[in-house]
């Protein structure tokens, strides 16, 4: 059975590229739509202590950028059509399960580094996306450059 929407998630670095080229090259092989999604993670975090901060300006902030970032890359893939690419608030499993369960997706595609050590220890977006996932998913294995 062929693909027929498959949901990239892209962290907005530049390390999305491999994992949108990837997607892309299954969506044109399956004839199948092709969306991008962006989590932004909520900022938790409290400086200094009992001083309670307002973070939705930041947050604001972080979110706006994200948008900018996410419409660069749409520009860059125009195979990924208006309303097709969706930035959201949240934690990236739960999101990018919610989205892909909403839209009928039948593959997510991210990208996963291999890691180890400690690193491995503390996982990965693409192992914690893989667990209950509600379709199928594919992790494109990110290498690092060597100079
Ligand atoms: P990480 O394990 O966080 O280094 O991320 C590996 C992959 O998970 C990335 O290449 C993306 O495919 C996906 N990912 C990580 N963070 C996000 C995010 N905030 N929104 C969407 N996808 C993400």
């Amino acid at each position: 059975m062929p693909y027929t929407h498959i949901l990239v998630a892209v962290d907005l670095t530049e390390e999305c590229d491999p994992v949108i080229k990837r997607g892309r090259e299954l969506a044109q092989a399956n004839d199948a739509k092709l969306s991008l999604v962006h989590i932004v993670e909520p900022m938790a975090m409290a400086f200094g202590g009992d001083v309670p901060m307002d973070l939705s300006q930041l947050q604001q902030q972080q979110f706006d950028q994200a948008k900018e970032k996410l419409e660069a890359i749409k520009l860059k893939y125009p195979d990924v059509k208006a309303g097709d690419s969706h930035l959201t608030y949240g934690q990236p499993r739960q999101e990018i399960h919610q989205l892909a369960k909403e839209h009928h997706c039948d593959l997510i595609v991210v990208g996963s580094h291999g890691r180890h050590g400690l690193s491995l220890l503390l996982g990965s977006t693409a192992n914690d996306v893989l667990h209950g996932a509600p379709c199928d998913v594919l992790a494109v294995r990110l290498i690092k450059p060597t100079n």
